[in-house]
């Protein structure tokens, strides 16, 4: 479970904070490389390092399924 206080910490969350609105807020985990919003694992409760459980790579994205759908333009 990722919280805000989390996130907040991420330093692509900072660049698009502006666009940020926290009503709508529903974290997603956007795998790079499967293209698709996974399930991830967190390797380390002291770093944002998650793993899909897919592909097993670490090329994940942290956002709000709102901005995911946006930016990826997943159908
Ligand atoms: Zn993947």
């Amino acid at each position: 479970m990722t919280t805000y206080d989390e996130l907040i910490n991420v330093p692509t969350f900072w660049k698009k904070k502006e666009n940020f609105n926290p009503e709508r807020w529903d974290i997603k985990f956007f795998c790079r490389d499967c293209r698709k919003i996974v399930e991830t694992k967190r390797l380390d409760p002291n770093k944002y390092i998650y793993e899909c459980q897919i592909c097993k790579w670490r090329n994940i994205s942290i956002w709000t399924q709102e901005w995911l759908v946006d930016f990826y333009e997943i159908k």
